[in-house]
């Protein structure tokens, strides 16, 4: 798998359309949203680790690739975006942990400020967990950095974290190669820049104001 990893599949592209445009409904948007997510997981988790068990079917016994029993899953939103990713991630991976990280960007120097860290908690080797770390929009990649560097620090490999987003810029995906080399990174575009004011264009808008309706 390719460190950065585009989702150009014409059913996601279609949705993406509807979750970008300035004609903002809401309904519509969260229906594009759930739509995305499904595919975005499905692609984050496709390298998780498998065991063979013996099940039986109506027919006959077989033998079935499932998800490694000794895995721990965390999924790491980033608040307040990184939620809407939530609900999706966790159908998809019911045992996985959450744990919320609280930052906010401070809008003239566009850096992280942390309000909340709820990572406490690795139970088990580090070299058996899994992380996804939830966030719609790699702008600056300084979050995404800050979140990242949370589990490394406490011994995850980073070939087992991945970033996982609707919209990457460029410079976010460059900050975060330059700081911890590939990085597995799923999205659905690769945008053409940021603004002066840390934006993604041509981007969405704002992320949290449109998932939440506080445009
Ligand atoms: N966060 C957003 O919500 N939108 C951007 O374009 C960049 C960061």
């Amino acid at each position: 798998m390719k460190d950065v990893y585009t989702l150009n599949h014409p059913v996601i592209q279609h949705n993406l359309a509807v979750i970008r445009d300035k004609n903002y409904d809401c309904e519509s948007f969260r229906t594009a949203m759930r739509r995305v997510s499904y595919a975005l997981f499905l692609e984050a988790t496709k390298l998780l680790p498998t065991v063979k068990k013996m099940i039986e079917t109506p027919l006959k016994k077989m033998v079935q690739n499932v998800l490694d029993p000794d895995i721990e899953i965390i999924l790491a939103p980033i608040l307040r975006a990184g939620v809407a990713f939530c609900d999706v991630a966790q159908e998809i991976l019911p045992e996985a942990r959450v744990q919320h990280l609280g930052m906010y960007r401070d809008e003239e120097t566009l850096k992280p400020v942390w309000y909340y860290n709820k990572t406490f908690k690795i139970s088990q080797n580090p070299n058996n967990t899994h992380v996804l770390i939830l966030d719609p929009m790699l702008a600056t990649g300084n979050s995404a950095r800050d979140a990242i560097k949370i589990y490394v620090d406490k011994g995850v490999p980073i070939e087992n974290i991945v970033f996982v987003c609707l919209l990457a810029a460029p410079e976010g995906v460059r900050n975060l190669r330059a700081t911890f080399g590939p990085v597995k990174i799923i999205t659905v575009s690769i945008d053409d820049c940021l603004n002066e004011a840390g934006y993604i264009v041509p981007g969405l808008g704002d992320a949290g104001d449109k998932i939440f309706n506080t445009i």
